[in-house]
């Protein structure tokens, strides 16, 4: 059986795991962290996502820890409706849900699907060696391990795709992101609708993610910090949105100091090349995008499975991991793109500019859910 060793125990990387494993692979997962942990709160995942998890059997255990998304809002920074879409019926049309889930959740799930015997911890993973017939990668702990293919799912700022693309810097959006969750009960946030408030320079937005729990985050045009942070934010988001949508700063109060996360929010231009002989790019190494269209761990996902079937479907290893960087590039560009300008109308500081564009998206609202059916309602 050949072996593929995978880098990264995030949700790209387990996904292709599971896909490899399905399709006779062999599978190593190579974590850096001691275990799986409770990280980044929460996640949306898209029709297109959920479409990929069932055809991997996991289907059904990701969304019985996971709350639908019926309804979509977009508000101004005051409350005020500019457009509610309905995602039900659209989820309905395309053959499945869109979903609100927490982060750790769906790792867990991800995890037993794949089998926790495939997974080592404590594994972090310094450079690779490769030849014709596949891949060394060598782990800082003094182990080195051998695969006939090597997958770097090590994230946005992957050591394996330094190595393959030398170094290059990650892309500062101009904006910075809290999250957090939250177990509040407010009229203003129903079950099943997921909220977007937009104002001058900021952002928020409210999801279910079941087990009774709201997923909140925020966004502001702020220098970057360079590094991720927990814990100390609390004051400065009540005193920021105190005037907001009254909802926001109260799923802020109700969410515990240390379990709100900041994060400078970054990307990288899309490159087509993923991979290096049999060492190959998937997820945030390969394709990262900013947040706006929610898209990144759903893309991870898509390329989970792309992968897999690319080498089921080649006659040789080397073609199908060809096959698969040729097969995902323009998807995945297309939206790290979109993203990175959507982001742009989101960061908008000037009065005028913000009243246009929320005037724009309240009339143009059942054309961006026309938009957003392309992009969620592509079967990979
Ligand atoms: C604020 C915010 C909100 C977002 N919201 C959404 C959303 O709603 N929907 C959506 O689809 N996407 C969303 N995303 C994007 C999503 O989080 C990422 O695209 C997704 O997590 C990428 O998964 P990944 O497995 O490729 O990388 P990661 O999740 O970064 O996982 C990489 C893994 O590799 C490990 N690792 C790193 N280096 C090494 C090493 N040298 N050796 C061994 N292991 C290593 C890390 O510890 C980590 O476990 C959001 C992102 C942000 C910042």
């Amino acid at each position: 059986m050949p072996r593929a060793l995978v880098i990264g125990a995030g949700i790209g990387g387990l996904t292709a795991a599971i896909a490899l494993k399905r399709t006779g692979w062999d599978v190593s997962v190579c974590e850096r962290a001691p275990e799986l942990r409770e990280v980044g709160a929460g996640i949306t995942l898209w029709t297109n996502a959920v479409k990929v998890l069932r055809k991997l059997g996991v289907g059904e255990a990701v969304e019985s820890v996971a709350a639908p998304i019926k309804t979509s809002e977009l508000r101004s920074w005051r409350g005020k409706l500019l457009v509610r879409a309905d995602f039900g019926s659209l989820g309905e049309r395309l053959g499945a849900p869109c979903i609100g889930i927490h982060r750790a959740d769906l790792q867990a799930k991800l995890a037993d699907a794949l089998g926790h015997e495939n997974i080592q911890f404590g594994m972090t993973c310094v450079a690779y060696n490769r030849d014709e017939k596949g891949a060394n990668a060598l782990f800082a702990e003094g182990d080195d391990l051998r695969g006939q293919i090597l997958v770097g799912a090590d994230g946005i700022k992957s050591l394996v795709r330094n190595q393959l693309l030398g170094p290059q810097p990650t892309r500062y959006a101009g904006y910075t992101a809290w999250r957090g969750v939250a177990m509040i009960d407010r009229p203003e946030v129903p079950v099943g609708v997921t909220v977007l408030a937009m104002g001058r320079g900021s952002q928020v937005g409210m999801l279910p993610i079941g087990g009774g729990r709201t997923y909140w985050f925020a966004t502001a045009n702020v220098p970057a910090e360079g590094v991720a942070g927990s814990g100390g934010h609390r004051a400065d988001l009540l005193k920021r949105f105190a005037d907001w949508w009254p909802a926001f700063p109260a799923a802020v109060e109700a969410t515990p100091e240390a379990a709100i996360i900041r994060n400078d929010i970054i990307d990288r231009p899309p490159v087509r090349k993923w991979t290096d002989g049999r060492v190959v790019l998937l997820g945030d190494a390969a394709h990262p995008t900013t947040p706006n269209l929610g898209q990144g761990a759903c893309q991870a996902i898509e390329s989970g499975y792309v992968l897999a079937k690319c080498l089921k479907e080649a006659e040789t290893a080397d073609a199908g991991l060809l096959a698969y960087e040729q097969s995902r590039f323009d998807r995945t560009a297309q939206i790290t793109n979109e993203s990175w300008q959507l982001g742009k109308m989101f960061a908008y500081e000037n009065r005028l500019k913000c009243w246009f564009r929320d005037r724009l998206f309240g009339l143009l609202g059942g054309m961006s859910l026309r938009h957003t059916e392309k992009i969620i309602g592509v079967e990979v």
